[in-house]
């Protein structure tokens, strides 16, 4: 049994009477340990391939297995609480709470859990040491650069320990050196378990992950599996 398994996923939007087919039968297997890197032309598909794997959007024929278990098959509710516990995600924009310092927006996950306040602060710093900004905790993020700005959102993303992380193009609005550390980044914690899947158009981002999936016109034009080469 595989990981993640997608299979004959269909997904038609429409809008104002109109139908667009922006997946196509869609067969896709990720296994534990996997980082994936999902490139392709704008418009071909890639957000929502990435939406429906994160359990979010729902394909309109097909299905998604993680860990056996068929995610749109069950109630919204605990389709929620599955995302909780398997689930990360790092967007382009960081989405930080501008009022909130570092270790603040990194707790905010946990505000639901059964963690007590001493444990989750605890919690929020090893993933901030993790993200090489424990000194920087009580930093607002105007205080901080973009490239710190997104290791606090990828520390808030990995704070509950989930299996998955999902990053959409988390270096697009960062300069070449600053989207290079955080690929590093991606990358160590893709060796410390996460099963990572990325949505890019960064080039050099091929020379990090382990598979490139390539997605034209809704369909899957190239499968690449890589070496990682270390
Ligand atoms: P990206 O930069 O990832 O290619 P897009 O600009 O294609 O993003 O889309 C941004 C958001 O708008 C996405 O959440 C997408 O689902 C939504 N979207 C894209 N195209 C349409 C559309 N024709 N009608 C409604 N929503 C759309
Ligand atoms: P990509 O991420 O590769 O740019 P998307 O998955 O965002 O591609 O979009 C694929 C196609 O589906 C695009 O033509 C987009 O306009 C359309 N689309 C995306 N989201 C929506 C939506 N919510 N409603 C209508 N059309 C959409």
């Amino acid at each position: 049994m595989s990981f993640i398994q997608l299979k004959d996923v269909t997904k038609v939007y429409d809008s104002k009477g109109v139908s667009f087919t922006a997946l196509q039968k869609v067969d896709l297997t990720i296994e534990r340990g996997e980082f994936v890197s999902l490139m392709g032309p704008s418009g071909s598909g890639k957000s929502t391939l990435l939406t429906i794997l994160g359990t979010l959007n729902p394909p309109s024929t097909g299905k998604l297995m993680i860990d056996d278990i068929d995610i749109y098959q069950l109630s919204q509710e605990r389709r929620a609480d599955f995302r909780y516990s398997y689930t990360g995600f790092v967007f382009q924009q960081m989405h930080l709470l501008p009022y909130l310092s570092a270790i603040e927006n990194v707790m905010l996950p946990l505000s639901v859990s059964k963690y007590s306040g001493k444990e989750q602060l605890t919690m929020a710093e090893q993933v901030l040491d993790k993200v090489g900004l424990l000194n920087k905790k009580h930093r607002l993020p105007n205080e901080m650069s973009g490239g710190e700005q997104q290791r606090v959102a990828i520390a808030r993303a990995i704070v509950n320990n989930p299996p998955i992380v999902f990053a959409d193009e988390p270096t697009g609005s960062l300069d070449t050196k600053t989207g290079e550390e955080i690929l590093e980044l991606f990358k160590s914690l893709n060796k410390q378990g996460h099963t990572i899947i990325m949505v890019t158009h960064n080039p050099e981002t091929v020379e990090y992950v382990s598979r490139v999936v390539v997605i034209r016109d809704g369909l899957i034009e190239s499968d690449t599996y890589r070496s990682k080469g270390e």
